[in-house]
């Protein structure tokens, strides 16, 4: 199963490659980061710059 491209939650932009993003995650239970891309695949939300900014004007 192909994993889609990863989008910003507010405004649907693609994330590319070395944007500055912010993820919003529960952090995990697990001990250790060994699995933290695949837990960023299930669970994690990401916002891109612009809207992180701009997000209280
Ligand atoms: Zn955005």
């Amino acid at each position: 199963m192909l994993w889609e491209k990863p989008k910003c939650i507010k405004c649907d932009k693609e994330i590319k490659g070395e944007d500055m993003v912010f993820v919003k995650m529960r952090y995990p239970k697990r001990k250790g980061f060994t699995e933290i891309k695949a837990y960023l695949r299930n669970a994690g939300k990401f916002i891109c710059e612009d809207c992180f900014e701009h997000k209280n004007t």
